[in-house]
């Protein structure tokens, strides 16, 4: 029996990778009407037996049958038979002993993953499939990070009981409040709210939840098992292995239906268990060694999955282009992105922009492991600090401006800016400015937020931080939070219930808590509806600012007269769309905002923070200023309310005010200056100045 540094050394060794790395693209089985295929890579087996079964779990196969050993360590048997529905595992001899394993390639299984299933993909597309398509892209993209279960099991959402937990509750368009037929819940609620695209928590096929045990079984899904096959326990029938594909599709067509992208939650790092199929039909080549022997744990989950292994990374690939393909996935969110290698990630990009268009699938995740990891050969860990070398299109959680709002989300009671930390406003003026400072290449790159799945919720982070604080000034602070993160720079992220202060009792890792904990509460949303609406009005009034949208490199040189003392952060924000003059065939990554709503509608934009609690002072400059939102009401900007001279910021508030366009200095085209901001963010240099493509502002 070889130890895991040995596999290690024999993966690496020319031998191998001269003989055994397989390039096609159809492992794992093809079921149509015209017969079916069995592929499996499994380099070092003696033998391979595909057994076939009835049923998903349980009895013993009606068919044994060896399979063939082709070149490059695959293994095939095919029939012309189709063989749709039918399970499937294999019995593989390697070093003097048998394993049995499901496919690590399957597209389907029986309950709980532990059986493949042969699957003729076009007989599990919904109604309408056929036309299903996401809705238009916007340029900012607000993400919602919800969580299958969670979403629809509480009874004040208003979901038929058979539904609540399961992908089909998002079918369920019209839902209210108990049923009350008054109050929008479920999507009406976030298409409402203004919600963009939908992060779906993982719904790939999970181990941590028993999909034959009760209802009530509650985990977040960061532990795979199959990552080609729907989640099980979201299904209304997990034991028949076509239902659940049915059933994620219907989810998909349905929130695209109804306006909202589709992003999934992909955890590539580490898997359930390191028992694994991958390990099982290929001991140690997806995982990492250290060289002294240990096993990589970077993921803290038991181990690291070898992402920059060739035979891996085209898994990875593999795999997120066929969510892409087959149900319409448009973006993916990385867990622990800092395990996997940058070379795998920009492919990912590059591959993906080929077949559907630049930018057009969202990349992200986060910038992070849990510890070291043993990646091998020279590759490089797509971790926040080699941001530089990733796609522009590629980005990442931004913990640096989360923990500057409202402090660590590590360390519970350390507060940050609007909870009374001081020394914040540097870092809080370069999260405004998406971190230039930092080399980020553009906000494309950064995702703010001030609240996931992981750690307190907001409003328990407010709760912990500010115990004195009652909660007419907790929800004060809560708008405060939201009003500075939508006002920076990067794409916007929360929770959901972040926006009804949703609250877990103060838990900060629930993955495993009751479902009780972890449900959104419907009923919250309606009694919090005042800050709901806040969040509105804040969401609304964020799509008509291109010079907050802006995802281009050059976005930071639109921030100036940025002034900063205790508590207090002010700055300006050049709110014209950009157009392009001359583009020599590039057509570079420059924002298209022109055309939209509202183009010109404030030309200025002037962004007060004040954490302190005393009102201050705010200077205006020319004339034609509106309030657009202070700390009461978001929805101002509908209202015309002019602003003169000299005015107030409240306590513990954001105040965004606009100049009018007509009013503004009469500049017509010319470049954006150097201003001061982006010296104070950090952007000394510019080196997109002199380059043959330039964006100028719009002639008014
Ligand atoms: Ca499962």
């Amino acid at each position: 029996m070889k130890t895991a540094l040995e596999w290690k050394k024999y993966y690496s060794s020319p031998g191998f990778r001269d003989n055994y790395i397989y390039d096609g693209d159809d492992l794992g089985v093809s079921c149509t009407g015209k017969g079916t295929s069995f592929k499996l890579w499994s380099p070092s087996a003696d033998s391979v037996t595909l057994n076939l079964f009835q049923e998903g779990s349980g009895g013993s196969p009606y068919q044994k049958i060896p399979m063939e050993r082709e070149d490059r360590g695959v293994w095939s048997w095919k029939t012309e038979a189709c063989l749709h529905g039918v399970y499937y595992d294999f019995a593989i001899e390697m070093e003097g002993k048998t394993v049995r394993s499901a496919d690590p390639y399957a597209k389907a299984c029986g309950i709980n993953g532990r059986r493949s299933m042969a699957v003729d993909l076009s007989r599990t597309d919904p109604e309408g499939w056929e036309t299903d398509r996401a809705p238009e892209r916007q340029e900012e993209q607000i993400i919602y990070e919800l969580h299958v279960k969670e979403f629809s099991w509480d009874a004040s959402g208003g979901f038929p009981e058979a539904y609540r937990g399961k992908y089909k509750a998002f079918t369920c368009g019209d839902t209210t409040l108990y049923d009350d037929g008054v109050h929008p819940t479920g999507l009406n609620y976030l298409k409402d709210l203004g919600i963009a695209h939908v992060q779906i928590m993982p719904a790939y096929d999970y181990g941590s939840v028993d999909e034959a045990g009760k209802d009530t079984e509650f985990n977040w899904g960061y532990d795979p098992v199959n990552y080609n096959v729907p989640e099980g326990s979201y299904s209304t029938d997990p034991a028949r292995g076509e239902v659940r594909i049915r059933e994620m599709k219907e989810m998909i067509q349905a929130l695209h239906a109804r306006g909202f992208r589709v992003i999934m939650d992909v955890v590539y790092n580490h898997t359930y268990s390191l028992d694994s199929w991958f390990q099982r039909t290929a001991p140690w080549y997806f995982y990492r060694v250290f060289d002294d022997g240990r096993i990589s744990n970077g993921s803290a989950c038991g181990n690291d999955v070898a992402s920059e292994r060739e035979m891996c990374g085209k898994y990875i690939l593999e795999s997120v282009l066929y969510w892409t393909e087959e149900y319409h996935v448009d973006g993916f969110r990385f867990d622990l992105m800092g395990l996997l290698d940058v070379d795998l990630m920009n492919r990912i990009r590059r591959e993906l922009d080929a077949r559907y268009g630049r930018g057009e699938k969202m990349l992200f995740g986060e910038p992070w492991a849990a510890a070291e990891t043993a990646m091998e050969g020279g590759a490089v860990p797509a971790l926040k600090k080699n941001i530089r070398l990733l796609d522009e299109k590629i980005g990442m959680f931004c913990d640096d401006t989360r923990d500057a709002v409202k402090g660590s989300a590590l360390k519970v009671r350390k507060p940050g800016f609007i909870n009374g930390a001081e020394d914040k406003e540097d870092d809080i003026i370069r999260g405004v400015a998406a971190w230039r400072a930092a080399g980020v290449k553009a906000p494309s790159q950064i995702i703010t937020y001030v609240s996931a799945h992981d750690n307190q919720t907001l409003w328990d982070k407010l709760a912990e931080t500010m115990p004195q604080a009652d909660e007419k000034e907790r929800m004060r602070l809560n708008r405060m939070a939201a009003a500075l993160y939508m006002t920076c720079q990067g794409s916007l992220f929360l929770l959901s219930g972040e926006e009804f202060a949703r609250t877990k009792d103060g838990l900060e890792d629930s993955y495993n808590a009751p479902i009780a904990i972890n449900r959104l509460d419907w009923e919250q949303a309606w009694k919090n509806r005042d800050l709901v609406d806040y969040y509105r009005g804040l969401l609304a009034l964020r799509r008509q600012l291109p010079g907050l949208c802006d995802k281009s490199a050059r976005a930071a040189e639109r921030i100036s007269h940025v002034q900063k003392e205790k508590g207090a952060v002010s700055f300006v924000i050049d709110n014209r769309p950009w157009v392009p003059v001359c583009q020599k065939g590039e057509t570079g990554d420059a924002p298209e905002l022109e055309g939209k709503a509202h183009k010109n509608r404030w030309q200025t934009l002037k962004i007060v923070y004040n954490s302190s609690r005393e009102e201050r002072p705010v200077t205006l400059d020319g004339e034609g200023w509106k309030v657009l939102c202070d700390g009461q009401d978001s929805w101002l900007w509908k209202t015309d309310r002019p602003a003169q001279g000299k005015m107030c910021i409240a306590p513990q508030s954001v105040l965004i005010l606009g100049q009018d366009g007509n009013t503004a200095e009469a500049e017509t085209i010319e470049t954006i200056e150097t201003t001061e901001a982006t010296e104070a963010a950090g952007t000394a240099e510019h080196q997109h100045r002199g380059e043959e493509t330039t964006w100028r502002k719009k002639a008014v």
